[in-house]
């Protein structure tokens, strides 16, 4: 309301990282609910960088994950869809993506969206401190995981109260998990994820067994 007038006010953008393995409409509300509540003028999502070894399984190629985000984001002109982790070396860190968008949009404000869990893992181990100084960020719910911050009270006294806000948006309990999983297994993705990427993970066989475990199988 207070943006009206000739009163120009900075661009503000919402940056939504993960892995996108695949993207899913719980991604896309969240982006859009931030959007809605901040006033964001954009938001960019950021595909993490390939991990280059990972313990539990292999994420599926970068630029699989970067197309499916493109398809998923591509019907609303307010998404867009950023390579800068893609495109660097190693691991991804949150800081490195600020430091990135930072650069490539100077007087914009940053507004860094994630769910509840990621939120807690972000803050713990990273050095928040640098992030809170590139970013504002923006907590949401997410069913399954509770939404605190407990151990950061205390070290954000210095902060303004907007440095971190939660929120609660319309639940959707969809992972990435589990949209592979069903994939995997020949249930239906359907309406979890957008159409568009339904039909990108059929046309490139995303999440079917791979051989070593087919020939263990037999
Ligand atoms: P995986 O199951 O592989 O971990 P994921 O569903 O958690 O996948 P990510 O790419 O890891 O998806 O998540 C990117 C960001 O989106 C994170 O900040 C995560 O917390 C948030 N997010 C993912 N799913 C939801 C959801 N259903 N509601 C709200 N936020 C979500
Ligand atoms: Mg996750």
């Amino acid at each position: 309301p207070e943006a009206g007038g000739h009163e120009k006010r900075n661009r503000r953008i919402g940056v939504m990282g993960g892995t996108f393995d695949p993207v899913h409409n719980g991604h896309l509300v969240a982006a859009s609910e931030v959007a809605d509540r901040f006033g964001l003028d954009e938001v960019i999502f950021v595909p993490t960088g390939q991990p280059w070894q990972k313990a539990d399984r292999d994420v599926s190629a970068a630029e699989d994950r970067y197309l499916m985000t493109v398809i998923a984001t591509a019907s609303n002109p307010r998404f867009s869809v950023s390579r800068v982790d893609i495109d660097r070396q190693g691991i991804t860190r949150t800081v490195d993506t600020l430091r990135d968008l930072r650069r490539m949009h100077p007087d914009a404000e940053l507004y860094f969206i994630t769910g509840a869990d990621a939120l807690a893992s972000i803050l713990s181990w990273q050095a928040w401190k640098e992030l809170f100084d590139l970013a504002r960020f923006v907590g949401v719910s997410r069913p399954g995981y509770e939404l605190h911050i407990e151990h950061l009270s205390g070290h954000l006294g210095d902060y303004p109260d907007d440095t971190v806000t939660l929120i609660e948006i319309p639940a959707l309990a969809i992972s990435s998990s589990e949209c592979r999983q069903r994939a995997r297994s020949g249930r239906p993705v359907w309406y979890l994820v957008p159409d568009g990427v339904v039909q990108y993970i059929t046309k490139r066989g995303l999440y079917q067994p791979r051989d070593r475990d087919a020939a263990s199988a037999s």
